[in-house]
């Protein structure tokens, strides 16, 4: 592993744009909620150059990057089918991430913020043998597109606009950024996620909101539920509870690590059932809808945050767009181009 990690520290630059998510929330039903999103496309995207791989070896690893044309907010699959492997990393976005592994299959999820400019963005996939040697290493593109989010005019009254003091918006991020940088190395998510709340959807991810008419400066990095005071919240997806908290911003919090780099995120919450260390499963009780923090109403502000960026929850919860990292994948589509490891 460290072998392939050196590699691609070398060879991969940071283009990691700065981004502002906003965690708070409005129960907006003074606002526009529906997001008119692009047609991401299909999993025919564009690939590195096309030129004879140059592996000596005879059970080369298939590389996979699903789909390949991503809109801003997605997430995305990385895997590798290498029955020979012992492990493999993805380069991407100035992050460097190891590869979970269940048998031959080596994959992660990535993801894009709401802010991520379109065109395209390089990810490089390095694979080494079970003794760590570098076997093969790929470099594509995906193709980032254009979410043309809405924007979404949030009227405050005076004790909620007094929390979009930035100082209490770094306040709230210090509180919860330590525990996305513990990754564990297994997944505990099975599946695709259930909603967290039979609430109604009163808000997308995405929308850039502009508190009181000011221009627009974040977007909203959840979806949010609107539901009664004091009604379940519930784990979306097994896992086990990183954190409770309570900042000024999102109010009374909790984390679900899933594994991988996959956690999620709710918000605003009344009461708390759930403990640091908990092992839980998908739909049980983890907490009540509130409205404390930054917030209009009661409601469940819900996050999914993959290696550390914020993705589209809704993904997350429709069977046609969950990114499965156990799918089948046809070995032509698997990536193509040269290998940069040359004898
Ligand atoms: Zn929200």
């Amino acid at each position: 592993m460290a072998l392939a990690a050196g590699l691609l520290l070398v060879a991969c630059g940071d283009d990691a744009p700065p981004l502002v998510a906003d965690d708070s929330e409005a129960e907006s039903d003074q606002s526009s909620s529906s997001v008119e999103s692009v047609d991401s496309g299909s999993d025919a995207g564009q690939i590195g150059p096309a030129e004879d791989a140059s592996s000596t070896l005879e059970e080369e690893p298939l590389i996979f990057v699903v789909p390949r044309t991503v809109r801003q907010g997605e997430s995305f699959v990385v895997a590798v089918d290498g029955p020979g492997a012992g492990f493999a990393s993805v380069a991407f976005n100035g992050q460097f991430i190891s590869l979970l592994r269940e048998g031959s299959r080596f994959f992660s999820i990535l993801g894009l913020d709401a802010l991520t400019p379109p065109g395209p963005m390089p990810l490089t996939v390095a694979v080494a043998d079970a003794s760590g040697r570098p076997q093969v290493q790929r470099e594509t593109l995906i193709t980032v597109t254009d979410a043309q989010w809405l924007i979404e005019v949030v009227e405050l009254d005076e004790s909620n606009s007094d929390l979009l003091d930035p100082v209490i918006l770094a306040e709230d991020a210090a509180a919860r950024d330590p525990i996305f940088r513990v990754e564990s190395p297994e997944r505990h998510w099975d599946g695709i996620f259930d909603p967290p709340s039979t609430g109604v959807i009163t808000s997308s991810y995405g929308v850039l909101r502009s508190y009181n008419s000011r221009e627009p400066q974040e977007y909203h990095s959840g979806l949010d539920f609107g539901a009664e005071n004091g009604s379940p919240v519930l784990a979306p997806n097994a896992g086990v509870v990183a954190w409770v908290g309570q900042t000024r911003r999102r109010g009374n919090g909790v984390l679900i690590d899933h594994g991988g780099g996959v956690f999620s995120g709710f918000y605003h919450l009344s009461e708390v059932f759930a403990t640091e260390g908990q092992v839980v499963n998908i739909g049980e009780f983890i907490g009540r809808v509130g409205a404390t923090g930054l917030a209009t109403g009661p409601h469940l502000h819900w996050e999914v945050v993959v290696h550390g960026v914020t993705v589209d929850p809704v993904q997350w919860i429709r069977l046609l767009d969950f990114p499965d990292p156990l799918a089948e994948f046809d070995p032509a589509n698997a990536i193509q181009g040269p290998n940069q490891l040359r004898s």
